[in-house]
């Protein structure tokens, strides 16, 4: 049987946060996520009867970003790593994909989403994953998800991925800080965002201070500050 991809939607717009905030980019978004983060903005990319999808042979998805013309492609979700994004490579293109950081893109898997829903790939091949700019980004404990331990360290020791944590507070501040230390995550890795959905919610120049202070990146969340909670943007 023929390898489908389920996609959500596709859109161009600028990267709102991370390390290529402000990047004009395709957005493929994927169907499905193995977490269910309380603050999730994505919630109709969850499963099955979440929100609408379409499923697409790789050939025919490869077209599609083809034919948009856009260099910079993020995979995003859902969970994109769910799917084999190395059969979607095209070497004029350069790709980026948003991860929790719960799956190990260099193992097969097979996870039965909480509907039933089965999904399963092979490994991805390490040569063409190590080229992407992945932007791992764990949940913290405000979000009510488990840390997977063996996933974190191996994104921990890739130098080819970044990280972000999007933060409420100081508090989360220190969680990041935690966890940097506990996996041995050079802090120059590591871009904070700020929680929120609202404009107000990013303009709190005292919590960048901290985030400063205690050496870590700040990321800007633009796509909030631009539109809010704007679907496609
Ligand atoms: S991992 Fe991302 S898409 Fe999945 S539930 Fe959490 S915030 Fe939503």
């Amino acid at each position: 049987m023929e390898y489908l991809f389920p996609v959500s939607e596709i859109f161009e717009s600028i990267q709102g946060e991370g390390n290529r905030a402000g990047l004009r980019c395709l957005f493929v978004r994927f169907q499905f996520c193995n977490l269910t983060c309380t603050w999730c903005d994505t919630k109709y990319t969850w499963l099955k009867e979440s929100g609408s999808f379409k499923w697409y042979p790789p050939t025919e998805l490869k077209s599609i970003i083809r034919q948009k013309g856009i260099k910079e492609v993020v995979f995003t979700g859902g969970e994109p790593t769910l799917f084999s994004l190395d059969q979607l490579v095209d070497p004029e293109f350069n790709y980026h994909v948003e991860t929790n950081g719960t799956v190990i893109p260099t193992l097969p898997i097979e996870v039965q989403l909480p509907d039933g829903t089965m999904i399963k790939r092979g490994a991805m091949n390490k040569n063409i994953i190590e080229r992407f700019n992945w932007v791992v980004s764990p949940k913290l404990s405000n979000s009510r998800q488990k840390i997977n331990v063996d996933s974190l360290k191996y994104w921990a020791g890739r130098d080819f991925s970044t990280f972000k944590f999007i933060c409420s507070n100081n508090a989360d501040i220190q969680e990041v800080q935690q966890i940097a230390d506990d996996y041995n995550i050079d802090k120059n890795r590591v871009y904070i965002g700020l929680e929120g959905i609202s404009q107000k919610s990013q303009l709190k120049p005292a919590m960048v201070d901290k985030i400063v202070e205690q050496g870590f990146n700040f990321s800007p969340r633009l796509h909030i500050l631009l539109w809010g909670a704007t679907r496609k943007k």
